[in-house]
């Protein structure tokens, strides 16, 4: 396979060979010496799985990005110098972040243009920003394209994958299993029936009746119609049942901070088992873009801090059960007894709840009919795509609605965010309002609110929105994306550990007060049941933050050494 790097022409043949088909990394500098420079070390480095191409300018690249995504060929990543002449980089990754917007962007710069990289951060949502020069490139070139490229992969991967669903966009089953197997990461291809020729001629193929959707067809010839998602998780090989009869720590949700006690857990060499009921990331796992994470200045999406903190605990020996809910826990002597939504009990010395919180949903008339059909929870990225040149409205006034707007801002037509209060200033983070407003087809109505939504055909057609006058007003609309605050979910743990009255889990000094059982004080992060620990934003008084998550995570970890030995 030829590894040479080519030189970008807008101007391409029908006749592809199979080497031009390899996803393109696309360089853009004015200076012919470092463009050859770097694009001859890229082609060292990755020329056996990607096609280097180089161009002289962004305006010409830009007609070469144009020219690719009219074939249909991948492009897997953009890296652009900042200083050249008509075009700068960042105005080129703005335009070329529309054109391809899945490829990862990297701006190439002098010590003297960090300040413009770090503003471009925001500007263009770049990926990283690479010093010149480069040298070694070994250490300071290829770690950095090949965490990148990995990601892409993972992401371009997930949509080529082996499994085909077909289904209804706007039904609840059909969104359920498309977003269960994005969320967990399995290889698949979605066809809509009602867009894709494709799927009316598979679902002829297969026999399937098209009442019977959504519809999975298996790599192995399998057909399941209308599966249920813990039998599509047995099915495709997702873990759902433990391993071992007894296990030193039970992590109950494998958000930031299960994730992070199940590696630190499994890392200093208890056995352990994380129980996930959706799948691994969380909340964390629904955010466009974690800005704030600390080692990660370009920000990272929150799919990818899952996949990333998921094959790290794996990879360290932790044992991971998804498609599973613990519905009841009890203490019988030095055992601490979870039992499972599918009838199994997982024994264990200690328990760390870390079930974080959720959604809380819309009572308003017509939202609870319509949830997975045009109205989402928390599902921006899986329904992202399918909602380009569309009009989509977000609901709430805090950061994760702000992410969202950012983020279909890119995709959607037009963005209406609907927020209660009379500005954003109080609910929301300065550098987000900025980015709101940086954005021209994010409309942003304070002192608003839905209090209606009309369907057709069983979607969301129609939303009606009261203004801050008490006007009335209906909307045409695609989809709406509701975030309005979260509340835990404990009731399982009613009656067993102690909590305040909203449902938040009492943990050390509250847990004393709170009946605390023993002569000895509780550790910091244990409840009102000695070995039980909890962690995150489900514990009282803790700080929502995916940093603060993962803190107490690790940090109930080392308690638990500290109980294990007492004990
Ligand atoms: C859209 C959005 C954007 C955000 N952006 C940021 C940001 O930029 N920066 C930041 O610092 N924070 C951000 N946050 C907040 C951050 O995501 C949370 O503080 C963090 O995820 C809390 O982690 P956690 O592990 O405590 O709980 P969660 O993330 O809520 O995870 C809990 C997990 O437990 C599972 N679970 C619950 N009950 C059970 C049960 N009974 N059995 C099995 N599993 C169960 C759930 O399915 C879930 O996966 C954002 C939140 C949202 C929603």
């Amino acid at each position: 396979m030829s590894a040479e790097s080519e030189r970008a022409a807008p101007a391409a043949g029908p006749e592809q060979s199979a080497a031009r088909r390899r996803p393109a990394i696309v360089v853009v500098d004015d200076e012919p010496a470092v463009l050859a420079a770097v694009s001859r070390d890229l082609r060292r480095g990755f020329g056996e799985r990607y096609r280097v191409l180089r161009s002289g300018s962004g305006p010409e690249a830009l007609e070469v990005l144009r020219e690719l995504r009219t074939r249909g060929e991948a492009v897997a990543m953009l890296i652009a110098d900042q200083r050249m002449p008509g075009m700068p980089g960042t105005e080129y990754l703005t335009q070329a972040r529309r054109l391809v917007p899945d490829a990862k962007r990297v701006l190439l710069t002098a010590y003297a243009d960090t300040e413009a990289a770090i503003a471009a951060i925001n500007e263009v949502a770049l990926d990283y920003y690479l010093l010149k020069p480069w040298d070694p490139p070994e250490e300071q070139l290829y770690p950095v394209v090949e965490d990148l490229l990995t990601t892409w992969e993972a992401g371009a991967a997930l949509e080529a994958g082996g499994v085909r669903v077909i289904g209804h966009r706007f039904s609840k089953e059909s969104h359920d299993v498309r977003d269960f197997l994005v969320r967990n990461r399995v290889p698949a291809r979605w066809l809509d029936v009602e867009r894709d020729g494709e799927a009316r001629e598979l679902l002829r193929v297969a026999g399937v009746d098209g009442e019977r959707l959504p519809v999975a067809l298996l790599e192995d010839g399998t057909v399941l119609e209308r599966p249920t998602i813990l039998e599509l998780a047995e099915r495709l090989g997702v873990a759902v049942a433990p391993a071992q009869d007894h296990y030193d720590l039970v992590v109950v949700g494998g958000g930031p901070a299960g994730l992070a006690a199940a590696v630190y857990g499994a890392s200093e060499g208890l056995r352990t088992v994380m129980v996930e009921r959706e799948a691994p990331g969380g909340q964390a796992g629904q955010s466009s873009r974690i800005e704030n994470y600390l080692g990660f200045p370009a920000g990272l999406s929150g799919s990818d801090l899952a996949r990333r903190a998921t094959d790290q605990a794996r990879r360290l020996g932790a044992e991971l059960l998804t498609v599973q809910e613990a519905v009841a826990l009890r203490a019988e002597g030095a055992a601490r007894l979870v039992t499972l939504s599918g009838g199994g009990v997982l024994s264990a010395s200690c328990v760390l709840v870390a079930s974080g919180v959720s959604y809380r949903q819309l009572d308003t008339p017509g939202f609870p009919e319509l949830t997975g059909a045009g109205v989402y929870y928390g599902a921006a990225m899986t329904e992202a795509r399918a909602c380009s040149d569309q009009h989509v409205v977000v609901i709430g006034g805090a950061n994760s609605a702000g992410q969202a707007a950012v983020y279909f801002g890119g995709y959607a037509a037009r963005v209406t965010m609907l927020v209660r209060g009379a500005t954003l200033e109080k609910s929301m983070s300065h550098y987000l309002i900025e980015q709101v407003a940086a954005r021209p087809n994010i409309d942003v109505r304070t002192g608003s609110s839905a209090v209606a939504a009309d369907a057709e055909d069983g979607r969301l057609r129609r939303l009606r929105v009261r203004g801050p006058e008490g006007e009335e007003e209906t909307l045409a609309v695609d989809a709406c994306f509701v975030f309005i605050g979260a509340s835990p979910r404990t009731d399982w743990l009613e009656g067993v550990v102690a909590r305040d009255d909203r449902g938040f889990i009492l943990a050390g000094r509250d847990a004393q007060a709170a009946g605390w059982p023993l002569q000895r004080e509780p550790y910091v992060l244990e409840t009102t049941v000695p070995g039980v620990f909890v962690a995150g934003d489900v514990r009282a008084r803790s700080i929502k933050r995916v940093a603060s998550a993962v803190g107490e995570g690790s940090m109930a970890v080392s308690l638990i050494h500290e109980y294990l030995v007492e004990a």
